[in-house]
């Protein structure tokens, strides 16, 4: 029997829009994507038996099909029909169905675990269009790094790297469904677009304040007369030294952009001291 261990990173929106629906549901968009430090733990075990297992830390979560571990680790079984199976061991981190793309996350380590465990030969772009077939944000999550997705999430484009940044994350005790905010933004006759092209701009300078400055997602005004915490967060944050705060994917986290540890570390001490967080993570973006 062999393991691997795969970190699985969460990621952030720097910029989300919204550009239009496709004729089966899934919406257009023009998203600026961040890996941030924050991650799972994903260990897999080969086994002789064949079978698929895994356990997680969470109990919350299941550990049967609606996992997309073991989607992931079926996938590629059913195609190569390697000998053996795997046991998958999750140690969860990410904040769950929070807009920081967890489950997408922690489905493209599995399919890079079984990757090299079984010798598969697949390539970076091999695995991201076998991702696609689970979910839209799973070839970003194998890719990393900063960059554009549009289309429906799986048409990326790799942008110069974000000069590393402290980033603080927040997710408030609420749980919304992103098919929800979807809809919401569909019954609406207009909404404000993000300037996506001019945070590309701010990207290329290597700027961080720009970046801030720039940053936008559509999906904010849905969002956030839903859940008031999202504004009340951003507050506190831009009054703690954030040099913006913002909502991620669909929320209802929150992230604050710091140039300032310290700072960063002051203001989330001063949000536990406020117990308005489930999940509170002083991290940074990576490349
Ligand atoms: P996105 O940013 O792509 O919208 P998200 O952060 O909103 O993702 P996830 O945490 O990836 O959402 O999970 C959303 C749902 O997917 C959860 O309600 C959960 O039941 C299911 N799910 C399946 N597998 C996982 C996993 N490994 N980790 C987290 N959630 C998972």
């Amino acid at each position: 029997m062999s393991e691997v261990t795969k970190l699985a990173y969460g990621k952030i929106n720097l910029g989300l829009d919204v550009l239009g629906k496709r004729e089966d549901g899934y919406h257009l968009v023009r998203m600026i994507m961040q890996t941030v430090e924050v991650h799972d733990t994903v260990v897999v075990e080969t086994n002789t038996t064949g079978e698929i297992t895994m356990t997680c830390d969470n109990d919350t979560l299941p550990v049967d099909e609606n996992n997309l571990c073991i989607r992931a680790a079926k996938l590629l079984k059913d195609e190569f029909n390697f000998d053996g199976g795997v046991n998958i061991s999750l140690t969860k981190r990410i904040p769950i169905a929070a807009g920081m793309a967890g489950g997408s996350a922690d489905a493209a380590a599995v399919l890079k675990a079984i990757n090299q465990l079984f010798d598969l030969g697949l390539s970076k772009k091999d695995l991201m269009k076998r991702g696609l077939l689970l979910g839209a944000d799973i070839p970003y999550c194998i890719m990393g790094g900063t960059a554009l997705a549009e289309g429906i999430g799986e048409e990326l484009t790799r942008l110069s790297p974000m000069p590393e940044a402290q980033v603080l994350i927040a997710k408030p005790p609420v749980d919304v469904s992103t098919g929800q905010i979807y809809k919401a933004l569909d019954s609406r006759k207009s909404y404000e677009h993000p300037n996506i092209d001019a945070l590309i701009h701010a990207i290329e300078y290597e700027d961080v304040f720009g970046i801030a400055l720039k940053m936008g997602n559509v999906l904010g005004d849905v969002t956030m007369p839903m859940v008031p915490e999202i504004q009340k967060l951003i507050e506190i944050m831009e009054e703690n030294g954030a040099i913006r705060a913002m909502m991620t994917g669909s929320g209802p986290t929150v992230f604050g952009i710091f140039d300032d540890a310290d700072e960063m570390e002051a203001c989330r001490k001063k949000l536990e001291e406020l117990n308005l967080c489930e999940n509170l993570y002083s991290t940074s973006t990576i490349v």
